[in-house]
């Protein structure tokens, strides 16, 4: 039987450690230079016995170890028998999973108007475009309808409450939080806020009604204040401080999102330190910046430089056991080895309940004229849905060779569609991002492990337990977090 290498191995270096990773199966092998000589030998099919000899250097012998070292790249599936069958039907099971999707998250957006102008905010063009709307509380109730005719029971339901700024319709919000635990009482209620609006008897509702609130935050006041400005151009930190503060002292159950750009890169680790001894929130949201319609974004900083700073910041948090979501889109695959097949839970996962009784899947599209459709008549047979819903890596050709598949889940569709026109293009700044990533992961993991090669014969597969190392003191399954649904939507089963 002959043997060939897998299309889905890549190969990485660093100081004479060689690491073979494959992509689908989401495994690592670490070794020495034998290990790139064997790839770069095997250009074509050879039997065992073929590529132990070139292993050897020496026609006449065969020595065991070479042996050894072929059939454990052989079980692990870095080489394959030319008949196997094993890594296609992987790849059309994970093809037709990323097709099939429930929905299981609503964004309700109980006005488009919003106090603040951050100056990074991806969506103040667009949404300037779609005019100041205010939801009725019919259509808070119709839109929580559609979302329970058509969302999964199977899995927890999300609704988020998203903006505009929410809490300028607080009536609208109590109104649709009643109905929303009169219907179901099991859905998880998430309000993102920036805070400034936050009174005691709303931070008292939202704790009695358990609803977790999500404070947009980017670092101390000097480095907040920067790009979250009120209308007349003062920074908006004192007043968000203040309403985080009520919120905790009336009991509510607290994350921050971040924003990630020029305001707080470099210096992103020390920005998350104030804000955790500060603020001692339950998570942290690090969101990457979108671009403005325009392709720009005037806070965008180098994407290596930021991924370094994310990296870096990751490695301080977990030593703190401070869950960081969005980061941990990306590392959990890598971790579990369970490929992430969607990131953007709008490709199927996700409905946008806009303020005008439309429904959409992404809110920078709102007010653009596309992928909005009157909530009356929709349904998932719906064309744009069916477009977002299909929109995943493991389907392009050219994502079939990146070896950031598994752990990518194919980035933002509304920053492809601003640079290349389509949603279901590559967007090149998170597939940068999820490429420095992966080089980190694969080397962080053996530094974990605390591996060795000191024999060019040494060869290291860690074991799933010893991945997990790469949490540290994270409690990855804490139930009680805030959008566990949402972060691990579109991993593979
Ligand atoms: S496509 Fe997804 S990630 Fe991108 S802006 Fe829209 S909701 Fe956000
Ligand atoms: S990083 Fe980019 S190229 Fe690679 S799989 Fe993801 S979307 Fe495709």
């Amino acid at each position: 039987m002959l043997i060939e290498k897998s299309p889905f191995v890549h190969i990485f270096s660093s100081s004479g450690v060689v690491c073979l990773y494959h992509s689908l199966y989401v495994t690592n092998i670490y070794g020495s230079h034998l290990l790139a000589e064997l790839f770069g030998s095997l250009r074509f099919p050879q039997t065992i016995e073929q590529a132990a000899r070139r292993l050897c250097k020496n026609e006449s012998c065969i020595r065991p170890e070479s042996l050894y070292y072929i059939n454990l790249l052989l079980k692990h599936g870095f080489l394959r028998y030319t008949d196997s069958q094993e890594e296609s039907h992987l790849l059309s099971n994970l093809q037709q999973q990323a097709q099939y999707s429930d929905p299981r998250f609503l964004y309700l957006v109980p006005t488009s108007a919003c106090n603040l102008r951050c100056k990074y905010c991806h969506i103040i063009d667009t949404w300037a475009a779609y005019g100041h709307h205010h939801m009725s509380l019919e259509t808070a109730e119709a839109g929580i309808n559609k979302f329970m005719e058509h969302s999964s029971t199977s899995c927890q339901r999300e609704i988020m409450f998203y903006g505009g700024e929410p809490l300028l319709a607080p009536e609208v919000v109590k109104h649709a939080v009643s109905y929303i635990r009169k219907v179901d009482n099991t859905c998880r209620i998430t309000m993102f806020t920036n805070g400034t609006n936050i009174t005691p008897d709303i931070a008292k509702w939202m704790a009695d009604n358990d609803v977790f609130v999500i404070v947009s935050m980017d670092g101390p006041a000097e480095v907040h204040n920067q790009m979250r400005c009120h209308a007349d151009g003062h920074g908006g930190f004192e007043d968000t401080a203040r309403g985080y503060d009520i919120c905790k002292k009336t009991g509510c159950r607290l994350g921050i999102s971040m924003v990630l750009g020029r305001h707080n890169i470099p210096g992103l680790k020390s920005a998350v330190e104030y804000l955790i001894n500060r603020f001692e929130p339950v998570d942290l949201g690090f969101s990457t910046l979108h671009l403005h319609k325009n392709g720009e974004n005037p806070a965008m900083v180098d994407v290596p430089l930021l991924t370094h700073e994310m990296i870096d910041t990751f490695k301080f948090i977990r030593e703190k056991g401070v869950y960081a979501e969005h980061l941990f889109r990306r590392i959990r695959p890598f971790v579990e080895q369970q490929i992430r097949l969607k990131d953007c839970p709008s490709c199927g996962g996700k409905f946008l309940v806009a303020p005008d009784s439309s429904i959409g899947f992404c809110e920078a599209f709102l007010g653009t004229g596309r992928y909005y459709y009157p909530l009356d008549s929709f349904d998932l047979s719906n064309d744009g849905y069916n477009e977002w819903k299909g929109i995943a890596p493991i389907r392009r050709d050219e994502c079939l060779r990146c070896p950031a598949i598994a752990i990518c889940g194919g980035g933002c569709p509304y920053d492809a569609w601003v640079q290349h026109g389509n949603i279901n293009n590559l967007d090149t700044i998170r597939c940068q991002q999820a490429n420095i990533l992966l080089e980190w992961l694969v080397w962080d993991l053996f530094e974990q492990i605390k591996g060795e090669i000191n024999d060019p014969w040494d060869i290291i597969v860690p074991e799933p337990a010893q991945r997990q190392m790469i949490y540290s003191k994270i409690a990855v399954n804490n139930k009680s977090l805030p959008l566990q649904g949402y972060s691990t939507y579109g991993e593979s089963n």
